[in-house]
């Protein structure tokens, strides 16, 4: 885990290019399909005319995911344009810039893998689907035959 102080970067107008294996992510993995390839990570630490610290950047990588009708493999393109503001309070967050997401940071150090992870987590679909013409499965339509038969379901048991 690669951990840093983010305003000492800032100070410095440090950058962090690499590419993190996407396997190294413990939160994000178990939600993927396959966990191969690669993250491609370009940040930039810097400080702007306000004195505001940020971080600016691009993250990028394909996520294999299940697709949710099929269960099959879905490749899922990210390409992520990150502005966040570092901040060290609630108070600091509420007068940030709209331009910049707020990362309020209350520990010396974060670590890198888990910025990026984070920023991973909240682009992933919450239902993951092929488009219908590259897909193979019929759960859509289960899902309307089972909706349709549910009241007849409860009729049944009534009469028991
Ligand atoms: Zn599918």
């Amino acid at each position: 885990m690669k951990s840093i102080n983010p305003f000492a970067y800032a100070r410095a107008g440090r950058i962090f290019e690499e590419n993190l294996p996407l396997n190294s992510m413990e939160r994000l993995a178990p939600m993927l399909h396959d966990t191969q390839g690669q993250i491609i990570v370009s940040l930039y630490f810097d400080t702007d005319a306000e004195g505001q610290a940020y971080c600016s950047g691009n993250i990028k990588t394909t996520l294999i995911l299940a697709c949710q009708r099929c269960m099959d493999a879905l490749e899922y393109q990210v390409d992520i344009n990150v502005r966040l503001g570092l901040v060290r309070t609630e108070q600091q967050v509420a007068q940030l810039a709209k331009k910049y997401e707020p990362v309020l940071i209350t520990k010396d150090e974060i670590s890198l893998f888990q910025l990026v992870e984070d920023e991973l987590v909240l682009v992933l679909p919450a239902y993951a689907k092929h488009d219908k013409n590259q897909c193979t499965g019929q759960t859509s339509h289960l899902e309307f035959e089972s909706k349709k038969n549910n009241p007849f379901a409860i009729l049944t048991k009534l009469k028991k």
